[in-house]
């Protein structure tokens, strides 16, 4: 029995019973982004710390409580979650914090955060008796609802704008998606998922249309907290492209206050690339968000008209935190810095929080005293292109000792 209660519409703030529901505000319509309501005062009876203690499940299935779904096909699932939480020795001290811990996401099954949406996408499509699930994507939505998909027998059609980098594309493929890729940008290719998933009576994963994506991403904030053993962090920095991501942090942690397992809110920094960054402008303006170019390395936060505004800018407000721009140059030197300190390679926007980090200390919003969590959002192997232009080039010698000492020397000499 799942503890959903109603949702409440982000925008005219109504609220409707579950079953008045299929994505968002019946009034407002596709603007009406939906929040899920719960009923806290029985899950706070559920949901203790000695539930938590007692659970052996590693997966977000551990969370069921605070999850709206059944636990009807939970066992058929890929393993999504209990990723780690490393705390920081090397990067922490280069970045001179106090406190830094690094949760790393690209180690879900097909390696995004992505994977904790797409997981609950696909069991709420099979428990509604649907053979098709359908999302667009800049990419990794798509991959891991693709691979999430086959896992329990869900047929999956993809639309990826045209600028998708080939690993993700080729996950897509393996697992057996079908795969339209629109000539246009991600807006365009939005659109036409939108038009084709009302045509066929698809389930719909967009992340911003479906109110439930933002409870699978919620579950890394829950885990955060967990891992922390429920003594909340200075700030959690994560990168922003809709917005859904940096909302379910919020969410998470907001729903842990209501059940009494943390009592407050850490700040929450959203980063956004400085090439395509209408959520961080809008914030730092007070005006509306305006639809800006699409011009980043960062694919998977590289979104001109974000979905999720509201979400994105609440969490941050609410929260007290903040919003930074980064550079790509800044993007790639932090890939290459988490990569050296701490045997972790991400994706762009994967460490586009650990750039954010950076820039905000600069700029005076975090400072020495602080106590950081940052998230890796997705592994740096599905873009290998840009990791190759964050590291560098290897050593190219002839097969001689003289040559290899030459060139290994200075290497050495550097150290
Ligand atoms: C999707 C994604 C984000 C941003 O999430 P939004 O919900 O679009 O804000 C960040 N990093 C990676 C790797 C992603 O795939
Ligand atoms: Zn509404």
């Amino acid at each position: 029995m799942s503890y959903v209660i109603g949702y409440k519409c982000t925008l005219c703030h109504e609220e409707f019973a579950p079953e008045a529901i299929e994505y968002t505000c019946p009034e407002c319509g596709e603007k009406g982004i939906l929040d899920v309501l719960y009923d806290y005062k029985q899950i706070k009876k559920v949901m203790t710390k000695e539930y938590l203690k007692d659970n052996s499940e590693q997966s977000i299935w551990r969370y069921l409580p605070l999850l709206p779904l059944e636990s009807t096909y939970l066992d058929r699932t890929l393993k999504v979650g209990g990723t780690p939480l490393y705390k920081s020795e090397g990067l922490k001290n280069v970045l001179g914090l106090k406190e830094l811990y690094i949760k790393d996401d690209g180690l879900n099954p097909t390696a995004s955060l992505k994977d904790r949406a797409s997981v609950i996408a696909v069991v709420k499509a099979l428990e509604l008796g649907k053979e098709t699930i359908a999302c667009s994507s800049t990419g990794n939505a798509a991959s891991s609802l693709a691979g999430n998909a086959a896992r329990v027998g869900l047929k999956t059609v993809i639309f990826v704008p045209e600028r998708a980098p080939i690993g993700k594309l080729t996950q897509l493929l393996i697992y057996n998606a079908t795969v339209v890729s629109v000539k246009g940008d991600y807006g365009e290719t939005f659109g036409l998922s939108k038009k084709a998933i009302d045509h066929y009576g698809w389930y719909n994963r967009n992340a911003a249309i479906n109110p439930l994506m933002v409870e699978g991403k919620k579950t890394v904030a829950l885990e955060i907290a967990e891992q922390m053993n429920f003594v909340m962090p200075d700030w959690v920095a994560v990168s922003v492209g809709d917005g859904c991501t940096i909302g379910g942090v919020y969410k998470g942690f907001y729903d842990l206050i209501q059940i009494g397992l943390i009592d407050r809110m850490p700040k929450i920094l959203g980063v956004q690339a400085e090439g395509c960054a209408p959520i961080h402008k809008a914030f730092h303006s007070g005006k509306p968000v305006e639809p800006t170019e699409e011009n980043t390395i960062a694919d998977s936060i590289s979104v001109g008209i974000p979905r999720n505004p509201i979400k994105a800018l609440t969490a941050v407000k609410e929260s007290g935190g903040t919003y930074v721009a980064v550079t790509d140059d800044e993007i790639l030197a932090a890939m290459a810095l988490l990569g050296r300190t701490e045997g972790i390679f991400g994706e762009p926007a994967g460490v586009t929080g650990v750039a954010g980090i950076i820039k905000a200390k600069e700029e005076g919003f975090i400072t020495e005293n602080d106590c950081v969590v940052t998230v890796i959002t997705g592994n740096g192997l599905k873009d290998v292109i840009n990791g190759m232009k964050a590291s560098g080039d290897p050593i190219k010698i002839g097969p001689d000792l003289a040559s290899f000492i030459e060139k290994y020397e200075p290497i050495i000499a550097e150290d």
